[in-house]
């Protein structure tokens, strides 16, 4: 079983997409599973409508889960294997109190050493937790730390070693009885049998200490880990919400076709792509996450457009042409003449939408343009361009610029753009509105 676990604490970032298309794609290669869980249990955090909105854009990548669930649903269930735990003696309540553990941090600041618990509280089991809890004193449960070093062996960033200090005796039950990250991660990985994680490194850290949640847990499942490096912007630093293409929902809003991003994103810090335009279909036939490199890449947009539009040009004409409002084959085919000088549906929607529009009969060319609507209005119906434009240079006695300028302008909207003669035959039966 795979899984997706989002937070729903912000607009989806593209990290986020790669994490949920890999999972995806690695469940479809293997013939397991895949989950989506929405990890709602830092209330705090917590965006309204977040978790749809998440939802929604898994449905745009067809990305198909075969469950969802939320976090917070196992509130109970995350409480008892905590206690569980507390009960064999392999967790401990914890009393300290913010002040205490804030001290404890600036003493290691002041010693430039790095913090870990005190041990403060380190027996403090079982029997008093019941005194606790009849008190109202607040308390936490940490797990104490484990004997051994933990190694994980990731997929792409190898064999990683953590001493068991810098596990250490962390929280797992907070003082408001949720659990953290680490520990409802764990719980819920084990019960739904997730037995392969892919995610971003940020998650690094947390990997010995779930081990290590999982082996006092009694889990003694294999769990294959990958851990996929940042994705970074132009200046090299790690994609954040202040650059625009992080989010997901402004590559819909500038025009990137779900296809062409899923492409983009399993090309990126990808050593061994066999080609560079592909479907997630394609993919998944020869997609090996060990060929992912470990240092993070570049996002690079301008490669992105190259893919958007490489899957432009893939499309059905008549499909296409329903992203402009249109189910008119000739529409797709004309947008996709505009291919040469745009790379996203936003970008040739503004092209279509300037031969559709009123014309603009001012300027240089208002006369000529005058006199050429004029004659369009009342000529017969050409399929030929070179009739047409015979016919409107008969009629009108312009040439060269004087014509063609004027021509294109009222045809187009604009002053610059593919061969009218190409253009012609896919807006002929549009002309009566269009040349006005
Ligand atoms: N909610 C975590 C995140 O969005 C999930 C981490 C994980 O996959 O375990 O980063
Ligand atoms: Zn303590």
């Amino acid at each position: 079983m795979l899984r997706f676990a989002p937070s729903p604490t912000g607009d989806m970032h593209i990290g986020n997409l790669r994490v949920a298309i890999l999972n995806f794609l690695v469940a479809q290669q293997n013939q397991e599973g895949f989950l989506v869980r929405i990890e709602d249990t830092d209330t705090k955090r917590n965006i309204e409508g977040n978790d749809t909105e998440i939802m929604q854009i898994l449905e745009k990548f067809a990305l198909i889960h075969e469950s969802v669930f939320h976090q917070s649903e196992h509130l109970h269930m995350h409480q008892t294997l905590a206690i569980k735990l507390l009960e064999q003696d392999k967790a401990f309540v914890c009393t300290c109190t913010p002040e205490q553990l804030e001290a404890d941090r600036e003493a290691a600041k002041a010693k430039k050493v790095a913090y870990r618990y005190s041990g403060r509280c380190h027996d403090v089991g079982k029997a008093e937790h019941s005194k606790l809890k009849e008190s109202g004193i607040p308390f936490a449960l940490r797990i104490k730390k484990p004997t051994e070093d933990i190694v994980n062996h990731d997929l792409i960033k190898g064999d990683i070693k953590t001493a068991a200090n810098e596990v250490d005796s962390f929280v797992i039950l907070r003082t408001d009885g949720t659990p953290t990250y680490n520990f409802a991660c764990v719980c819920d990985d084990m019960l739904s049998g997730v037995t392969f994680i892919i995610r971003g490194e940020d998650h690094l850290s947390n990997t010995p200490r779930q081990k290590h949640i999982k082996t006092e847990l009694g889990y003694n499942g294999e769990t294959t880990y990958a851990h996929l490096p940042m994705i970074l912007n132009t200046d090299g630093k790690k994609l954040s919400k202040r650059d625009d293409a992080s989010s997901v929902k402004w590559l819909f809003e500038e025009g990137f076709l779900p296809d062409a991003i899923i492409n983009y994103l399993l090309l990126h810090g990808n050593t061994k792509a066999p080609s560079e335009i592909f479907t997630l279909p394609d993919a998944i036939e020869w997609f090996d996450i060990k060929n992912i490199s470990k240092s993070a890449a570049k996002f690079d947009i301008d490669k992105l457009r190259f893919i958007n539009r490489k899957h432009l040009e893939r499309m059905e004409d008549k499909a296409l042409s329903t992203l402009f409002g249109f189910a008119d084959t000739d529409i797709g085919k004309l947008a996709k003449l505009y291919l040469e000088e745009a790379s996203t549906t936003k970008e040739i929607d503004t092209k279509i939408k300037a031969i559709f529009s009123p014309k603009n009969f001012t300027g240089k060319w208002s006369e000529h343009m005058r006199t050429i609507e004029i004659l369009v209005q009342n000529a017969p119906m050409f399929s030929k361009f070179d009739d047409f434009k015979s016919y409107i240079m008969k009629g009108s006695g312009l040439k060269d610029e004087n014509f063609f300028k004027p021509l294109r302008l009222l045809l187009t909207g604009a002053e610059q753009g593919p061969e009218l003669s190409d253009v012609y035959p896919l807006i002929k039966s549009y002309l009566l509105e269009i040349a006005s």
